[in-house]
Order: structure tokens, then sequence, then C-alpha cells
């Protein structure tokens, strides 16, 4: 099978670099890729990754059997359509579908429509019906941009004149609406549920660390670490979010005649009340996926395949390595207001091969410079560890990252850190 993989971040390497470890598959291509990849998958220039037109036709000309799709933004933008359209077997959900993250007001009503267990919520469109609702709910006050804002469209927080401004901000592009939260108590969850329309297969729950400081301080990011498995998950967790959330949702969506054929990340709190839906994404998470595919053993091409083309009930179950895996997200000076991009990076490289090790480096925000590599974005790259443990993990991922020098950069110390020591504890 030759796969093209749509995407250049350290998800979309994650994806490449299980791909290319797969034996049913033969060639990777990535479009546009990054340096990283180089060596794993055939890097092939794309400017614009929502001119679906584009997709099309480098699909066309390299004959590829599946096309993978990894950000969002193509995906809200019709991408996948063009490609089912015409005609490729296609790993993402239709631009219908995909409004499950395109629109937060959207997945609240397929929520609500579905019985699913989230948060109460209010959609507004002016500062003072902002205003009303967060005195309603009281603090903390949890205040969402209705669209996509790539992860920082969300602010959570005691200070009700910054939960404001917030609102006002987002107000002011045309059409600008703001769904404001009950605040959810517990930790958070996030189950990748691979979906054909119709049938569910959940992957293993991942934890990430949304905050840029340590102890979950600062400002959110697109995400610092993550870690699986989640040893203090309550039993029966996954099953429960299944019958009780995706099997639903999917249910919804193919009734509505959209139906979703991807993976439905479902970002959780656990409640005292039990779990509750923080959030849809429509495509993999990152870092989350960059965990969860270290840990998959069943070949990923037969996974997303099998999804693709509406074959999911004819799997067997997937199987698991028994590791457990860390990721530990290397960000640029200034990020995640104003990350700085062109600084050297050293200590990256690694063999060509794939052979089994106990850490290696996925690349995000990193690009070429004559034979050096420089930063090219906020998130520059990351690193893997696995390990008999989450503290073997753990270690193997820090003294990876503690081999790389980036000047200005930083990440957090305390990615699993708390799981490691089981100081995980679900209310309730
Ligand atoms: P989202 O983009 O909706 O995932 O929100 C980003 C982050 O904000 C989540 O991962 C949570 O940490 C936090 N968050 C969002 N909604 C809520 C909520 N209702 N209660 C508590 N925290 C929330």
């Amino acid at each position: 099978m030759k796969v093209l993989v749509v995407g250049s971040g350290a998800r979309e390497h994650a994806l490449v670099r299980a791909l290319a470890a797969d034996p049913g598959v033969e060639q990777v291509l990535a479009a546009p890729g990054n340096p990283g990849m180089s060596g794993l998958a055939d890097c092939i220039p794309l400017t614009n990754l929502t001119d679906g037109e584009a997709v099309v036709e480098l699909a066309r000309d390299q004959a590829v059997d599946l096309v993978v799709i990894g950000p969002e933004a193509p995906l809200v933008e019709g991408v996948a359509d063009d490609l089912r359209a015409a005609g490729f077997a296609t790993f993402g959900p239709s631009a219908r579908a995909a409004q499950l993250e395109g629109s937060k007001a959207f997945a609240k009503r397929i929520m609500a429509e579905a019985g699913v267990p989230t948060a109460m919520s209010h959609v507004c469109t002016t500062v003072e019906e902002v205003a009303e609702a967060i005195d309603a709910f009281g603090a903390p006050f949890v205040v969402k941009d209705d669209g996509l804002a790539a992860g920082k469209g969300v602010v959570v927080t005691d200070d009700r004149d910054a939960a404001l401004a917030h609102a006002a901000a987002c107000l002011e592009r045309p059409d600008g609406r703001i769904v404001v939260e009950e605040f959810l108590d517990g930790p958070e969850v996030s189950l990748f549920c691979i979906s054909d329309g119709e049938n569910v297969i959940p992957l293993a729950p991942a934890q990430d660390f949304k905050r840029i400081g340590e102890g979950d301080t600062g400002p959110n990011t697109g995400g610092m670490g993550a870690y699986s498995p989640l040893d203090w998950a309550p039993v029966g967790l996954v099953e429960e979010v299944v019958e009780r959330v995706a099997k639903p949702t999917i249910r919804q969506m193919a009734l509505l005649g959209m139906p979703f054929a991807g993976v439905l990340y479902v970002g959780l709190a656990l409640t005292a009340r039990g779990p509750r839906v923080i959030e849809f994404n429509a495509r993999f998470g990152d870092p989350e996926t960059q965990v969860v595919l270290a840990r998959l053993a069943t070949p990923l091409s037969t996974l997303l395949y099998a999804a693709a083309t509406g074959h999911l009930d004819r799997l067997p179950p997937l199987t698991w390595r028994p590791d457990a895996a860390v990721t530990v997200v290397l960000a640029a000076d200034g990020y995640p207001v104003t990350p700085r991009t062109g600084d050297p990076i050293t200590g990256a490289d690694e063999p060509g091969d794939l052979g089994e090790r106990a850490a290696y480096v996925l690349h995000a925000g990193t690009k070429r410079d004559g034979d050096g590599l420089v930063s090219a974005g906020g998130r520059v790259l990351c690193t893997v560890g696995l390990g008999s443990d989450l503290q073997a993990a753990r270690a193997a991922a820090y003294s990876r990252i503690a081999q790389i020098d980036l000047p200005g950069g930083h990440f957090r110390r305390d990615i699993a850190l708390a799981a490691a020591h089981g100081d995980i504890h679900v209310p309730g």
C-alpha cells in the first residue's frame, strides 16, 4: 500500500513513523512533511493544505491507495470530500462531519440530541449575554470561541474581566459566537475513537498537558506533553465512553446524513458525576498521538484503511505493546505568545532506521538550513520515551531532550510526573 499523509507536525511525523514501520505499507509520502520525516517518507511540497484540488492532484500523480489527513483545517475545508469524490480511500471526516470540531455550538447541539454527558452551556452573540451567562454559572469562568482557534480559543479563569475581554475579542469577528460553559472539575482524558461512520474502535486513552507552565499554570498551548497508559483511570472507562459518548454521536451524525468517518477525539473531564465531554475534535490530537501510536502494535494502515473504506467491523481486536510512553514538547523562546523562529537546533539528529530504542525525536516546527536544522514554529519538536512503566518512559524522554540544544527553548519537567507517582485522583 502507498499512503499519503497530509500535514507537517509531530502528529504527522508519528503517523509517518508508524506507517513506515508497517509491513503492509510499501511507501509513505508526506505533504509537505518535515525534515524529521525524510528517510521514512518522501516529502512533497504543498503550500496550502486546504487546497483540495492540489491534494487530489498529488494523490493522483503518486497513485496512492490511502490518504490520511492530519490537521483540522483541511477537514473543515472539505479536502476529504474532494479526495473521496475523486475516488481515493481517505482517512478523515467530510466538511459537514468535521463541524464537530469546527463549531463548538454544533458539537453541543449534537451532544444534546444524542444524550451525551457534557458541560451545561450557553451560546452567546453579545458581551452582555456572555456576562449574564458567566454570572449564572459562577467562577471559574469558561469562555470559548465558537470556531477553530488552534487551541487558543478557550479561556478558563477566575478573573471576570479577563473572561469578558476574551469574549469581546472573539465577538469582534463577523459572525463571532461564544460558548460559555459550566466549569468541569476533574482529571482530563483524551480518547481517540476510530470510526467508519458506523462502527467504533477506541484506542488507548492518553492525558495531555495544555498549559505552558509546570503545575498547569499560565496560558493554554497546543499541548506540551502527553502520556499513556492511564493506570489511574477507573475500570471500564473506555467502554463507558464508547457506549455513552462515541456510539451515540456516530449514530446521530449518520442519522443527520453526515456520517463521521475518521477519528473522533473525545476530550473528557472525569468529574464526581462521571465522565463529561469537554470537547470533540475531528482528527488525531497532538501530542497524544505521539504516545498512543508508540504503544499500538496493530499495523496502523489496516486500521486507517478499514475506517476509510467502511470495514472496521472486520478487524480483529487491536493489540498493544506492554510499554508506557511519554512525550515531552520542546517549545521555542516566547511560545505561546510570540514564538521566535530561526534558532539553530543541535542534537536532534537520529539514525535513519526504525530499530528499537528507548527514545526518539519527532519534529514539529523545524526546517533545514544548509546542513543544519533551525526552529520554524512555536512547538519545535518532541521526544518520545518508552519504558516498562511511566517512570522509565519519563526517564527516557527527558534524557533524550537533555541532549538537544535550542537557544531559548523550554519544556515542562512535570509531564506524567503525578501519574508516575500515583498522585492522580478521580473525584467522587
Ligand atoms: P478545548 O479547546 O475545548 O479542549 O479547551 C481547552 C482546555 O480548556 C481543555 O483541555 C480544558 O483544560 C479546559 N476546559 C475547556 N472546557 C472546560 C470546562 N467546561 N471546564 C473546565 N475546563 C475546561
